[in-house]
């Protein structure tokens, strides 16, 4: 099965796409893991990136359709794979129906999560207690909502006017969403 997992900042598409995966036996491919361990590693790509993170914004598109085109060649995914925070703008989705197309495996699903944002601001600043993720401070949350609002909310539309969405409340306990997801998914 290849999926994505779409969602504003705190919904948990991280930690719901890598139970999603394991249950389908798939690698979960998450752009925003591949950024941190390149900051955690201070890589080229991660001195890149860190500051843009920092701050909420997004990593340029062309640099992370490069990471993703190079990840989809590699032959774990040939049975499948979940796509975890890409593609976040337009320019994203079009370069991955390119490459998808390449590959001749189409997409089955873009999975969105869906939940009240007053209730993730608060979510995020739980997490931010307990993770210390360098961008889950009051003003990097905000703009990453806005940055979710403005850039990757309109891929909803498009995944929708395909008749590839599906939209599953992600409010609830862990067990819970997992279980509303693989419902959805008919697993
Ligand atoms: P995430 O873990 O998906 O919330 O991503 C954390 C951060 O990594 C985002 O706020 C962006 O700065 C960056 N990032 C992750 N995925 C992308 C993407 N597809 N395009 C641009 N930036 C991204």
């Amino acid at each position: 099965m290849r999926l994505l997992i779409m969602g504003p900042p705190g919904a948990g598409k991280g930690t719901q796409g890598a139970l999603i995966a394991e249950h389908l036996v798939i690698p979960a491919i998450s752009t925003g893991a591949i950024f941190r361990s390149n900051v955690a590693n201070q890589t080229e790509l991660g001195q890149v990136v860190a500051k843009i993170m920092a701050e909420g914004g997004l990593v340029p598109d062309e640099v992370t359709i490069a990471i993703v085109a190079d990840r989809l060649a590699q032959p774990d995914t040939a049975q499948g794979f979940l796509l975890d925070g890409f593609p976040r703008t337009v320019a994203q989705a079009e370069a991955l129906d390119a490459i998808l197309e390449k590959l001749g495996t189409p997409l089955d699903t873009a999975l969105s999560l869906t939940a009240d944002p007053d209730e993730l601001v608060a979510r995020m600043l739980k997490r931010a207690e307990i993770e210390h993720r360098a961008d889950d401070n009051e003003a990097t949350i905000r703009q990453r909502f806005a940055v979710y609002q403005e850039e990757t909310a309109p891929l909803l539309d498009l995944y929708r006017r395909r008749g590839q969405l599906t939209e599953v409340n992600g409010l609830g306990d862990i067990p819970e969403v997992t279980g509303r997801i693989l419902e959805a998914l008919g697993r």
